[in-house]
């Protein structure tokens, strides 16, 4: 990492691992993507679930005309939760190949 352009924000980083953090209270390990007995459907249903809600984020904003302030809040928090996820089978996957 050292010498290249940081392209994210600290902030960015640390709403992403709050979201895993808050994913894994909610939910327990054992029911997120992070822990190793998750199937890759099940794991891809997730993150297909929350990308579903950016897509509703954006259909409530164009077809309903929220107002922007309500549009970015929601449209961040869902992308935030599609970030999480992918990051959390990131980590599985990164776990699975350093054990074998
Ligand atoms: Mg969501």
């Amino acid at each position: 990492m050292s010498g290249e352009k940081a392209y994210l924000s600290v902030d960015v980083l640390a709403a992403v691992a709050a979201e895993v953090a808050a994913a894994v209270a909610k939910h327990g390990l054992v029911n997120t993507p992070l822990h190793p007995s998750m199937s890759t459907p099940s794991r891809l249903s997730i993150l297909v679930e929350e990308v579903g809600e950016v897509a509703h984020e954006i259909n409530e904003h164009y077809l309903s005309g929220r107002d922007r302030n309500h549009y970015y809040t929601h449209l961040e928090a869902e992308l935030v939760q599609v970030a999480a996820v992918s990051i959390m089978w990131l980590e599985a996957i990164r776990a699975k190949k350093a054990s074998s």
